[in-house]
């Protein structure tokens, strides 16, 4: 595949500060697709230079202008979408229905929503005496993971440019041909110089170097708690802005009453899209006693249609696949029942994993704590809604969840009770406005709607 040879930055493509490359891997057919520069320091302190040069200007352009950059920005995305689902079919392995309905089309409608929320947001309110200021916070460094190539890297860069930062980029080393594209849909917009700027590298060199830039005023970090971890800490020491979007252990809770073959299907649904790759997935499926039996059946029923190399694609890398395939073999060992799939690889080539499911799954078991990022559902059985709760909120995560009910106030009332940042209620959509973000080790902050343009600004008050 077509990929630049050099870094994004100051509104052009730059040679590399050095020559060394990172190879972009086809993890369907585990053929190397492209290379691309592995970021230093050097590169990194160049971008974060343009995007300080850049910002007092951009920080001055009238909301109204930068709202019709952004605009052209969706529009540009939306001219390439042939192309970015192909690129994160390539370099994800994502199957090209998904890449084109979810990868392509969620980061189109983010784009979108700040494009209208850029022209509509109060940047000013009156406070008694005081008027007060919602100023943009600087420069931005944005660090993406690979699980949704390009939605990870709208959910940061359109609602900083909206509120007037500027940006440096530093995308997964896996994904970073999806990340380029954007570059160009950004130049082709007609951003300013400087405003955005790419840096592609590996995490500890290139991310490390960018999170620690004392000249970076915010850090919007997406991806592991360990690295999650690291970056609070640094930014931290240097009183600098964090965000950060780690992982998920989420329960989908079906309380009797609920439309159980629904609730499971649906749960299921929800893993295996991109092969379970989604930090937000339901991974705990919690059922009453009375209705375990037959929500074990359905769920075994329910992965059968979802078959490796057709509905569900690999993992995104050979580590990756090491990992899941680590933690079924775990599950097997502490005693959980396995009811559909299990560790054997489905196909010969490629980083897949078989979907798979576990029956009698308790709280202590390795696999109902930590975060497996692979298509994995754990089966859990409850006695009472208290239980449920209790086992619901027993992880360190808290990122998204579900409630199933028959009545809906019912599962409302459940759903306030959980720690979590966003819970479906049977069955509820998407909204790309709704804030997103993590109860406790999940994360700090929160990503689109007008909450995510927030994390951007710093208030000033002029009082009168
Ligand atoms: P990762 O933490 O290894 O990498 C994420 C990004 O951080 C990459 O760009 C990587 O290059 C960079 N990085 C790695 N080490 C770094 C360092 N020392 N300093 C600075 N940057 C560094 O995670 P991953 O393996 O790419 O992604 C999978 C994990 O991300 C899962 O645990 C998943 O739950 C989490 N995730 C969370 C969300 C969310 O919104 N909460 C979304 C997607 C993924």
């Amino acid at each position: 595949m077509k990929a630049h040879d050099g870094m994004y930055i100051g509104g052009q493509w730059r040679p590399a500060a050095t020559t060394d490359t990172i190879a972009v891997v086809n993890p369907a057919d585990e053929q190397v697709i492209a290379h691309v520069p592995a970021g230093t320091a050097e590169d990194v302190d160049a971008a974060v230079r343009a995007a300080r040069a850049a910002f007092p200007a951009w920080a001055a352009t009238p909301p109204a202008e930068r709202a019709a950059r952004l605009t052209a920005l969706r529009d540009e995305l939306a001219r390439r979408q042939d192309l970015i689902a192909e690129t994160v079919t390539a370099e994800l392995g994502a199957p090209p229905a998904l890449a084109r309905a979810v990868h392509t089309g969620m980061p189109l409608l983010v784009a979108g929503s700040y494009a209208e929320l850029a022209a509509d947001y109060a940047f000013e309110e009156s406070i008694g005496n005081s008027t007060v200021l919602m100023e943009p916070v600087g420069v931005v460094a944005a660090i993406t993971p690979w699980n949704y190539p390009l939605h990870q890297v709208v959910a940061k860069v359109a609602p900083a440019l909206a509120a007037g930062c500027t940006v440096v980029l530093k995308p997964a080393e896996d994904t970073p041909l999806t990340a380029q594209l954007f570059a160009e849909a950004v130049h082709d917009a007609g951003v300013p110089a400087g405003v955005f700027n790419l840096v592609t590298g590996l995490g500890p060199v290139a991310g490390q170097a960018l999170a620690a830039h004392e000249d970076v005023d915010l850090v919007s970090f997406t991806g592991s708690t360990a690295v999650g971890k690291r970056i609070g800490a640094t930014a931290g020491a240097a009183i600098k802005r964090v965000a950060l979007e780690l992982g998920g252990k989420s329960a989908n809770v079906v309380l009797p009453g609920a439309d159980l073959a629904k609730a499971v299907n649906v749960g299921i649904a929800n893993v295996m899209s991109n092969s379970g790759q989604t930090c937000s997935a339901w991974t705990r499926m919690l059922v009453h006693k009375d209705h375990y039996d037959e929500a074990v059946a359905l769920a075994v029923a329910a992965v059968a249609k979802y078959v490796p190399g057709d509905r569900v694609g690999p993992l995104v890398n050979a580590e990756q696949r090491r990992r899941v395939r680590g933690y079924i073999e775990k599950g097997i060992a502490e005693g959980a029942r396995l009811v559909a799939g299990g560790p054997d690889a489905p196909l010969e080539t490629g980083y897949y994993v078989s979907p798979t499911v576990f029956a009698d799954v308790t709280p202590g078991m390795t696999i109902a704590q930590e975060e497996i990022f692979g298509p994995v559902v754990c089966l859990m059985k409850y006695e009472d809604e208290d239980d449920a709760l209790a086992l619901a909120n027993g992880t360190v995560y808290g990122l998204a969840g579900a409630v199933w009910a028959g009545d809906e106030a019912q599962a409302v009332a459940f759903a306030r009770r959980m720690d979590t940042g966003q819970v479906d209620i049977n069955g509820g959509r998407f909204n790309p406005l709704a804030p997103f973000g993590g109860y406790k080790q999940s994360g700090v902050g929160r990503e689109l709607g007008p909450h995510g343009l927030a994390e951007y600004l710093q208030t000033k008050s002029l009082q009168f």
